[in-house]
């Protein structure tokens, strides 16, 4: 009997042709491109919601549960057109993205990296001098979760990141000086942008609408918020909800660095980690002593 499954699987195998080969690697590309490009999205909860549907139906189906079953394939008949509405701008990204051909472009990280190396050095400076000259400032880097909701609300630039344009947008007297700059890909998206406020009761009362917008944004999304305080210079830098306060100028490149490009270097992430855990305890032992 073995011997028989062997030779059928063996007489099967024969029949397959490239072209299947070719047909089913294109489609698992396709599928695991729109997996990602879907997880990629702040609609990945959206995606969740209608795979549950489609789930429910299948095993409305299976136990024969028909009213749950006509409700359901009615949802899903609507669904389709909910789809089209609910991922428009989604599909219209991803639209574009084929149409310039950055869909299959491999070199597309690699450059993204180097953009983002060039605003991490470029916020860094702007940063320096906003901290001395106790300009309040908020800068949010777009990672994974992409952040258009909030761009929508400011004025969009599309600009290079360069420590002047981000000095000139947070210059007390400039239009767009309130609310916070957007960077995705290297690239300021937008200024003036309106965040959700953080909704952590437990936050220090000493923490203004400022730490809190950004602190909001830090907890609905994967980005790196920075946060220069107007009233004491300081800054700080908020991720998962954490936010990390009176960062010596060192400790905030290298967060940074750590957070936005340096992702898929375990070994050296490792090595940054001990190396910022040593330096901040560091600096409370200094602080310490100069308050006893
Ligand atoms: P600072 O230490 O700079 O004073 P803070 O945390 O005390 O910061 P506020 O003094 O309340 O904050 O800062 C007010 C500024 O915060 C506003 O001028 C505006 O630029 C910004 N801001 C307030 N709410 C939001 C929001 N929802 N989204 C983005 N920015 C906001
Ligand atoms: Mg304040």
């Amino acid at each position: 009997m073995l011997s028989d499954a062997v030779q059928m699987a063996f007489n099967y195998m024969r029949t397959i042709k490239i072209t299947d080969i070719i047909d089913i690697a294109v489609t698992a590309f396709l599928i695991y491109k729109a997996i990602t490009f879907i997880l990629r999205t702040s609609s990945a909860r959206g995606f969740k919601g209608i795979l549950l549907i489609v789930v429910a139906l299948w095993i409305s189906t299976f136990f024969k549960l028909n009213v749950i079953n006509y409700i359901l394939s009615k949802t899903v008949q609507l669904g389709f057109f909910a789809i089209i509405v609910l991922f428009q701008p989604e599909l219209r990204r991803a639209l574009e993205r084929v149409g310039s051909g950055r869909l299959f472009n491999l070199f597309d990280k690699q450059l993204d990296e180097s953009r983002t190396e060039a605003a991490i050095r470029q916020t860094i400076n702007a940063c320096a001098d906003m901290s001395k000259a106790k300009t309040g400032a908020l800068i949010i880097f777009e990672r994974n979760i992409k952040l258009d909701e909030y761009i929508k609300t400011g004025t969009i630039l599309n600009a290079d990141t360069t420590s002047e344009l981000l000095r000139t947008i947070f210059f007390l007297k400039s239009p767009l000086h309130d609310g916070a700059v957007i960077i995705r890909n290297g690239d300021i998206s937008a200024a003036a942008c309106i965040l959700p406020l953080s909704k952590n009761p437990n936050l220090s009362r000493d923490l203004g609408m400022r730490h809190r917008a950004g602190l909001g944004i830090s907890e609905v999304s994967d980005a790196v918020v920075v946060i220069v305080s107007e009233e004491t210079g300081s800054i700080s830098v908020a991720t998962d909800g954490k936010l990390r306060r009176h960062l010596a100028l060192d400790t905030f490149e290298n967060l940074l660095r750590n957070d936005l490009i340096e992702e898929e270097d375990p070994k050296r992430k490792a090595v940054d980690m001990v190396r910022n855990t040593l330096k901040v305890k560091r600096d409370a032992a200094r602080k310490n002593k100069k308050d006893i």
